[in-house]
């Protein structure tokens, strides 16, 4: 595939492919440092990089973009880093406020099931805790294992729930007999589960999620949590993190417009999303 003009759609709102020359090319019509920034983009150590690039329009400076699939043993990690660090953040927020901290594994027991049987018992659950003031709010890790029955952790906080009376409700919602509850007591008991919950999202479940073939599989998020957990969920966590990493090295978020490209194995570009030449041609 060789250049093709710049062709936006008519429609403003309409994302369009513009391909754009390869770097070397000399056609005035084409905006070269786009190919050359695209050339010396910031490499992702990603295994599944397809050639999707960031670029900023101000710096120039470009960046390969990784999957993000939890199925991913690059991405994974990086996912999984991001949602302990906002499991801790909010055991560390309750027991500010003095709430319970509690580490509560459960199983569906002999009759095995599925990850949608885990997720169904725990709905039912959850509600029964909070109608009975006990949950304030919660994180649920989907442990899975390429043998056996897949297990949930959560950890939950509120008001003090006994073992038994727990383990009953639990039983109830369609969970198995067998229900451990751990109390996390301090801030060394809270990097030790953020610890545990993460390992749960990585090395396990990544492979389980690689070796299973169904298409549902591939979608699972292993880490769900309560709105009150992070405001704005695991989304809001990302970008939180990565001001806070930004921070952490000195280094600002940079400013003005971003646009997403396609870089091909032939070496061309495609811009991928509308954008007029203008934008191209004089970054702002
Ligand atoms: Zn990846």
């Amino acid at each position: 595939m060789t250049t093709d003009t710049f062709t936006t759609s008519p429609v403003a709102s309409q994302p369009s492919l513009v391909v754009l020359s390869r770097p070397n090319s000399t056609d005035t019509e084409v905006p070269r440092w786009l190919g050359q920034s695209v050339a010396r983009a910031a490499k992702t150590r990603c295994p599944k990089w397809q050639g999707l690039c960031l670029v900023n329009l101000q710096s120039r400076l470009a960046f390969e973009v990784s999957c993000q699939r939890w199925d991913c043993p690059h991405c994974v990690q990086v996912k999984a880093a991001v949602a302990r660090w906002m499991i801790e953040r909010g055991m560390r927020s309750a027991r500010a406020l003095d709430q319970r901290v509690r580490f509560i594994t459960l199983t569906l027991g002999a009759r095995g099931g599925s990850v949608g049987d885990l997720s169904a018992a725990w709905n039912r659950l959850r509600l029964k805790l909070v109608r009975e003031r006990r949950l304030r709010a919660y994180v649920a890790v989907v442990e899975l294992q390429r043998r056996g029955a897949p297990h949930m952790h959560v950890i939950a906080t509120g008001a003090f729930i006994g073992q038994r009376k727990l383990s009953f409700w639990a039983q109830q919602a369609g969970f198995g007999p067998i229900v451990d509850i751990r109390e996390v007591e301090d801030n060394e008991a809270v990097a030790r589960y953020g610890a545990k919950m993460a390992r749960y999202m990585t090395k396990e479940s990544a492979k389980a999620l690689r070796a299973s073939r169904t298409g549902l599989a591939t979608r699972i998020r292993p880490v769900r949590s309560s709105r009150n957990w992070y405001k704005g969920g695991l989304r809001a966590a990302e970008r939180d993190y990565l001001a806070g990493r930004r921070k952490h090295l000195g280094t600002k978020k940079p400013t003005g417009r971003w646009i997403m490209v396609f870089r091909k194995r032939d070496g061309d570009v495609a811009v991928l999303g509308g954008l007029d030449r203008q934008a191209l041609a004089s970054p702002s």
